[in-house]
């Protein structure tokens, strides 16, 4: 590991001063991407700002009903939180299926929505990778990449986001508080994540002075009724192959309202507006489901390597959806 300073900010204007205009320098929460990038290598920040000390941590209601969780709440605490359990169960189920245990105790809410990919060639200082290092190509693309993406890939990259959070965000329309120097701004959580196009080091909307301060939870009854499934290799600690978050209100055997998001699939959580607009008035059942499911992977694009993605996705949606039917909560 290179040399680098470390500033332990006690309060957010510190912080920012701390982080002056991002060049070089780079927030450090839980540390549990961050500090395994710089030990690899990847990241070389020249200084380290440590905002574990913020008051940024909590989770309260809202006058509208909706929730505002502070982004240093660790992923563990929010993932047991009674407001999160009844009122989102699918943010409660994404959260307890990322990770382990110690490292959801470790994890916060910003740095789980920060985390890099998971791309083996991104690791490998050896292995060409645009995201890494801009122009220098990319390894994975004739290479191994079973778990790439199928849906927004490019030729630059096809590296899929790791966090199963952020799906369940997506699904929820969570917005992303932001703080700089220049004022505090909210940005849509389905627009926090960018598509690789040609520039794949650059992953968020978030500027590289700004620091997250709160995600916000909309009231939105129909998430009461919601899933998280989440498709692995193995049962625990593995990042998702694909995965679904999903919330559906059934009146009268009709599907009046449908939120639906997929992980694993892209290099952002996946809002899957074109199944929620077949949904929409559709009777509930297998039918519209997969005709949702169909509607929403029309665009996916596999290879034979990871072409299974798009059959295991359409699956993963329908089951989703069906459970949710059946499940009368
Ligand atoms: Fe790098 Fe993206 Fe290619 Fe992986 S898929 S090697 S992250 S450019």
């Amino acid at each position: 590991m290179r040399t680098f300073s470390y500033v332990r900010a006690t309060d957010v204007p510190s912080a920012l001063s701390a982080i002056g205009t991002g060049t070089g320098a780079k927030f450090i929460g839980g540390g549990t991407n961050l500090v395994d990038l710089m030990r690899e290598d990847i990241e070389r920040p020249d200084t380290v700002v440590d905002i574990s000390g913020l008051p940024l941590t909590g989770v309260e209601e809202l006058p509208g009903g909706g929730v505002r969780i502070g982004a240093l709440t660790r992923n563990s605490h929010l993932a047991a939180h009674p407001l999160i359990r009844t009122r989102y169960p699918m943010l409660s189920q994404a959260l307890l299926s990322g990770a382990s245990a110690q490292l959801r105790n470790m994890a916060t809410v910003g740095g789980n929505l920060m985390q890099r990919t998971r791309c083996a060639y991104f690791y490998d200082l050896a292995a060409a990778c645009n995201k890494r290092e801009p122009g220098s190509g990319c390894d994975a693309i004739g290479g191994f990449h079973r778990n790439s993406a199928v849906l927004g890939a490019s030729e630059s990259c096809i590296a899929t986001n790791p966090s199963d959070m952020s799906v369940a965000l997506a699904a929820l329309d969570a917005a992303v508080e932001a703080e700089s120097v220049r004022g505090v701004r909210r940005i849509p959580l389905a627009d926090f994540h960018r598509l690789p196009g040609g520039t794949p080091h650059l992953e968020t909307e978030l500027a590289a002075d700004e620091l997250i301060t709160a995600v916000e939870l909309p009231a939105l009854p129909l998430a009461a009724r919601s899933r998280y499934r989440k498709v692995r290799d193995r049962a625990s600690y593995a990042f998702a192959l694909v995965s679904v978050a999903a919330a559906l209100d059934v009146q009268d055997g009709v599907i009046a309202e449908a939120r639906l998001a997929l992980g694993g699939v892209a290099a952002k959580p996946w809002r899957a507006r074109e199944a929620e607009r077949v949904l929409l008035g559709a009777p509930a059942g297998e039918k519209s489901y997969e005709r949702a499911a169909d509607a929403e992977l029309s665009a996916a694009a596999g290879t034979p390597e990871n072409g299974f993605k798009v059959e295991l996705a359409r699956r993963a949606i329908v089951a989703t959806l069906r459970e949710l039917e059946g499940s009368g909560v």
